[in-house]
């Protein structure tokens, strides 16, 4: 257990037991320690939320198919029967890995957690590829802040196209840009789609919502590139099927309060969208976690933060400090929920034979198992890799379905997930679409204050959410 001051030499709480700490509440955090529960270590997973968010679903909270609770699990409540897990809520800030120990900050209070075998999967956050000033207005997508406020931006712009009487601004207004064509720029797209041609209709008196524009851009010459040509190809066509404009090879050179611009990369041409709803889901950066545990471990991180691991995920001669999921680099593996968990599982899996007198000479190599890879793009339709056998359409959406129910911590949300999407099946209608001001302002009114304080700024800087700009003044969210 941590001491709530700066000494280093604070107590754990069993002295005796092995202690493992791990950094992130994430897959990768989540399966280590299911993995260590009930062995002879004492083990404390920090988080700087109270809640296992699956990701993968965040799209459907963006767009009012789901509520956050439906994908965000209680991490108390997953480990209140396993009484060797314990869990802390704060915001890591450093790793030590010559005194071990992790800091953290909970709410001013500084803990400072000893440890003798380190898990790291604190995964990544929204990379800007250098131009963090895009975050103000175009959100990234990774936690549940940024999903309600995507929804919130997304209502936002029907209701206040509603009432303007300018037709240019209601064009803009109703023009919604998503940069990134992978599986979560897909997957928004169809959804965003979806509310304008389906959910949405007859609901406004002055403009039809299947009016929208919905764009999505990508600098690939393709959508969802790690599929293959085939499935993108199938993945594209649905997508314009459902009225969405697909923008390839051009990468966006300017993001601002009126809309974005962008360049073709073949003819270098530049073109202006004037779009009030930006959303960013192009590309990651590790926690910066891992550049501070790489430095003290003689090592380098690559271009998106990560930590290049050994083959037993440890890092330098650190035998103690494992990296996992999206923070680490091995073997080009992607940035996806499987090589976490197998990761996480990996690595409690080595402290608990080590904890019982395995020596750590003994360990065996990491071998991930690429189980495919799935994005829905509408109701109904989906595309699946499943290694050589890649599938698309209705059979693909009831795989992608059965996953997902599989891997949602909780029987309760598998219930509720299940029902809210049959629902969603059948009825044009969706349940989640509360907004509130605090979303849609919140995130812009803490990069103010982070202006302001100095400590907040650090600890937003840290959190990847946009470097703040104090020269300029606080605008509206949008
Ligand atoms: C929108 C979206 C859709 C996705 N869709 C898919 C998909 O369909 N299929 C798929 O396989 N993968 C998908 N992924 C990727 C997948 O979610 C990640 O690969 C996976 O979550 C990585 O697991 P992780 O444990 O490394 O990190 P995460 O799951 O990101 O967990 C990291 C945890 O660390 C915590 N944390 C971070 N920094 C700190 C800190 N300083 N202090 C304390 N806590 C901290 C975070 O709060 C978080 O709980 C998607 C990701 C996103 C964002």
């Amino acid at each position: 257990m941590p001491s709530e001051t700066t000494n280093h030499n604070a107590p754990a709480s069993h002295d005796s037991q092995h202690r493992v700490v791990i950094i992130g509440a994430g897959f990768g955090g989540i399966f280590a320690a299911k993995r260590l529960a009930n062995e002879n270590v004492d083990v404390t997973i920090i988080d700087r939320n109270n809640t296992h968010v699956f990701q993968p679903l965040l799209y459907q909270v963006a767009t009012g198919i789901l509520s956050p609770g439906e994908i965000a699990s209680s991490i108390r409540q997953i480990f209140h029967a396993d009484p060797n897990i314990h869990v802390a809520r704060g915001e890591v800030q450093n790793v030590d890995t010559e005194v071990k120990t992790v800091t953290a900050s909970q709410d001013g209070h500084e803990l400072v957690f000893p440890y003798d075998s380190l898990i790291v999967a604190a995964g990544a956050g929204q990379s800007y590829f250098g131009n963090d000033e895009f975050a103000k207005y175009a959100p990234g997508m990774k936690s549940i802040d940024d999903a309600l406020e995507i929804r919130s931006r997304i209502i936002s712009a029907f209701e206040r196209a509603e009432m303007t009487t300018d037709q240019r601004e209601r064009d803009r207004l109703l023009t919604f840009a998503i940069v990134g064509a992978g599986p979560t720029g897909v997957e928004l797209a169809g959804q965003v789609a979806e509310m304008a041609n389906r959910t949405l209709t007859g609901e406004y008196s002055n403009f039809d919502p299947a009016d929208a524009r919905i764009i999505l851009l990508d600098g690939a010459p393709q959508v969802l590139p790690p599929f293959g040509k085939r499935l993108g190809r199938k993945a594209a066509n649905q997508l314009r099927r459902m009225g969405v404009e697909i923008i390839l090879g051009s990468i966006v050179t300017a993001v601002n309060k009126r809309g974005l611009t962008y360049k073709n990369l073949e003819s270098g041409e530049e073109t202006t969208i004037e779009a009030s709803c930006k959303i960013w889901s192009a590309g990651v950066a590790a926690s910066p976690l891992g550049a501070i545990i790489a430095k003290q471990s003689g090592v380098e991180v690559d271009r998106a933060g990560r930590v290049p691991v050994n083959a037993d995920l440890t890092v330098g001669n650190h035998r103690d400090v494992f990296v996992v999921g999206d923070m680490m680099s091995l073997n080009k593996l992607p940035g996806v929920a499987q090589v976490a968990i197998q990761g996480g599982k990996y690595a409690a899996e080595q402290i608990a034979q080590e904890a019982r007198g395995r020596s750590y000479e003994e360990r065996p190599d990491f071998e991930y198992f690429d189980k495919g890879s799935m994005a829905t793009v509408s109701r109904f339709q989906a595309v699946v890799k499943l290694d050589k056998v890649e599938f698309a359409g209705f059979f693909g959406w009831v795989t992608w379905l059965l996953v997902h129910l599989a891997f949602i911590v909780g029987f309760r949300n598998r219930l509720v997930s299940m029902v809210s999407w049959g629902l969603n099946s059948i009825s044009p209608k969706r349940w989640h679409l509360d907004t509130t001001q605090q979303q849609l302002y919140a995130r812009n009114g803490l990069d103010k204050l982070a202006v302001e304080s100095p400590k907040a700024a650090e600890a937003r800087e840290t959190r990847k959410l946009g470097t703040p700009n104090p020269a300029e003044k606080w605008k509206t969210a949008e």
